[in-house]
């Protein structure tokens, strides 16, 4: 099962992908971990992305395509996997289908977390302020000035994938400020139909 979570920041993409991955045991694939994990590594990749992240902004396509087509032909993609904050531009949309149709394979659904962007602040500020009395380290980005910046990229760059996908009949909505279990719930009904 190839599956896409669509939605803006804070809208709880991260937890329902892992909760699919337990449920489905395919692994997601989260362009903002990998980008993360290269920012803490040290890496070229990570060293140009840094400023970018820690301003709210998205990193070039050719970076993240790049990250995404090295990955999904890891063993573990094999069986499938849930694409989690990629793609988020119509240029990112157009490079996973042409990975996927090289590779003999397409998409099964595109799962759109439905949200009211008012929540979204508050679930951010309460994400950083869990993290911290965790003992973890908070993400740079989730502060409120930040995210204002990480909503304006969302609604400039990857809304537009709403209408893209609909129009591929690929795409389904949940109510995402359904609780997580009810969320999980939907997106669950909706795979058993596909
Ligand atoms: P996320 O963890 O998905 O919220 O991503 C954190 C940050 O990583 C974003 O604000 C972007 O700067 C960058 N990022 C993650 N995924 C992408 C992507 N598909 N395209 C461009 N930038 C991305």
């Amino acid at each position: 099962m190839r599956l896409i979570l669509l939605g803006p920041p804070g809208a709880g993409k991260g937890t329902q992908a892992q909760r699919l991955v337990d449920r489905h045991g395919i692994p997601q694939l989260s362009t903002g971990d990998m980008l993360r994990a290269a920012v803490k590594a040290g890496t070229d990749v990570g060293k140009r992305a840094k400023a970018v992240m820690d301003a709210g902004e998205l990193v070039s396509d050719e970076i993240v395509n790049a990250i995404v087509a090295e990955r999904i032909d890891q063993a573990d993609c094999a069986r499938g996997f849930i694409l989690d904050g990629y793609p988020r531009t119509l240029v990112q949309a157009d490079s996973v289908e042409k990975m996927l149709a090289d590779r003999g394979v397409g998409l099964d659904a595109v799962i759109e977390l439905v949200v009211d962007d008012k929540a979204l602040v508050g679930r951010i500020v309460k994400r950083a302020e869990e993290t911290a009395a965790a003992g973890l380290p908070v993400r740079k980005d989730d502060n409120p000035e930040v995210f204002e910046e990480r909503l304006r990229e969302y609604y400039k760059k990857t809304a537009p994938l709403i209408g893209y996908y609909y129009a591929k009949g690929l795409l389904k909505g949940v109510d995402g400020m359904a609780s997580i279990d009810e969320v999980t719930g939907q997106i669950e009904a909706l795979l058993s139909e596909i």
